[in-house]
């Protein structure tokens, strides 16, 4: 019988060993952790958005690098089909906002308990505590894996699904890119993605913890528009975050060592001139107030000194006497408010890797190495990336199969 050997026991590994070992193969998932999918666990709150129950042209759009590799995988294996998989488990699933799925249950545990079983079910032999040190490759054909405590492993196949370099409490310590590379594939530059950024401005630090739901930003680098979402928002003691954030930082990859400016549309439902309208009505309404105390109908408390201060007036201005570029320059700031951005946080912050090994040198259909016979990756530790919503998982389950298949 072959002897399929399978590195890294995520969504991936798992979703690979359960699907080899349907296939009749004899399989062993080697896991360094003391436990299966550590960050399985923690996805989507606590909560595991599994899959994105769209239609496959919104879930191409979601994926953000190398989206057409991906293609051949994802229809073999999409979201209704991960979905069925899962309530073939057992599991049962809801669709919520977005159409994100979810384990009606709102317990990642439950996903992993029934991958756990399955695997069980299966026969799949599970290693855990058993770190890969390294692949071993003779002749361009994978012979097995060295453990760490030197001893040897054969296998006719192995599957490296070790994921990337983010949250690596969990276990994803970039270990794969490492194979990789003995086996003689290129890796891309990797970098944190799906990651809160950093700002010049200190003024985000005074205002931490302010939400901001229903604006629009956009993210240029010089006149190049790199972003553009609408959504919700967060400011933090370093700069800013949440879901908004996170998506347009998904989008940086070429743009790292640039400078990027970051500008949030607070009112994105008026145009410039209803805008100004607006502004007008309220001044009126409060002629006799200075300007600080004649914006509450308009914004967060906390932010009405930083849009005026961002405006260069005089926040003591009494509001009858702004003169009209004054307002207008409100305007601006109300419709664009700039931040510059000096960073992003780190791996510990971000949810997924960008970069990874290069899919050129990866078979599309079976997630074989064009390099190394019997040699597979699927998950993270590929060049392949997506925006939050479930599609990041989707690319694991799919990928996984694809390896487990083949
Ligand atoms: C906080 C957070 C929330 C997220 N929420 C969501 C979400 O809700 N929906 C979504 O779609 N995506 C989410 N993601 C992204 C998603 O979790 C990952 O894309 C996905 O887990 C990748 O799966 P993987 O199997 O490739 O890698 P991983 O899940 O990282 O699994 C890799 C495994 O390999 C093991 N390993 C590594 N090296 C070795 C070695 N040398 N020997 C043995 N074992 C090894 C690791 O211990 C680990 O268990 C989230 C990520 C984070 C950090």
């Amino acid at each position: 019988m072959e002897r399929m050997i399978v590195i890294g026991g995520g969504a991936a590994g798992m979703l690979a060993a359960i699907i080899a070992a349907r296939n009749g193969k004899q399989v062993t998932l080697l896991e360094k952790n003391e436990k299966l999918g550590k960050k399985l666990f923690i996805t989507g709150k606590g909560r595991c958005n599994l899959t994105n129950a769209c239609d496959m042209e919104d879930l191409f759009r979601n994926i953000v690098t190398n989206h057409k590799f991906l293609y051949s995988s994802l229809y073999g294996f999409d979201n209704q089909t991960t979905m069925d998989f899962f309530e073939g488990l057992g599991l049962h699933l809801k669709t919520e906002r977005g159409n994100r799925v979810f384990p009606e249950s709102d317990h990642s545990s439950d996903v992993l308990r029934v991958l756990e079983q399955e695997l069980r079910k299966q026969k799949v032999q599970v290693k855990l505590r058993t770190e890969v040190k390294e692949i071993s490759v003779c002749d361009s054909v994978i012979q097995g894996v060295v453990l760490s405590d030197g001893s040897k492993l054969n296998g006719d196949k192995v599957i490296v699904a070790t994921g990337g370099l983010s949250y690596p409490s969990t276990g994803s310590t970039g270990d794969g890119y490492r194979f990789a590379k003995t086996a003689g594939h290129t890796i891309q530059p990797c970098s944190p993605s799906l990651v809160p950024m950093e700002t010049e401005e200190t003024w985000c630090k005074e205002i931490m913890g302010l939400t901001l739901k229903n604006v629009s930003v956009t993210l240029n680098c010089g006149k190049k528009k790199i972003y553009e979402g609408f959504g919700e928002m967060l400011f933090t003691h370093f700069g800013v975050s949440g879901p908004l954030i996170l998506s347009a930082s998904a989008y940086t990859g070429k743009y790292l060592n640039e400078s990027l400016v970051l500008k949030i549309d607070l009112k994105p439902a008026l145009s410039e001139s209803q805008l100004d309208e607006r502004l007008q009505r309220d001044f009126f309404r409060y002629q006799n107030r200075q300007l600080q105390n004649a914006m509450d109908d308009l914004l967060p408390k906390k932010l009405i000194p930083i849009v005026i201060a961002c405006s260069q007036i005089s926040p003591d201005k009494k509001v009858n006497i702004i003169t009209r570029e004054e307002r207008l320059q409100l305007v601006q700031t109300l419709k664009g408010l700039p931040l510059h951005i000096t960073g992003f946080r780190d791996y510990k912050e971000a949810i997924i890797t960008r970069g990874g090994v290069n899919v050129k040198e990866i078979n599309p259909q079976t997630m074989e190495s064009k390099l190394v016979k019997g040699l597979y990756f699927a998950g993270e530790v590929l060049d392949v990336d997506a925006l939050t919503g479930g599609f990041n998982l989707q690319i694991a389950w799919s990928t996984g199969y694809a390896a487990g298949n083949a």
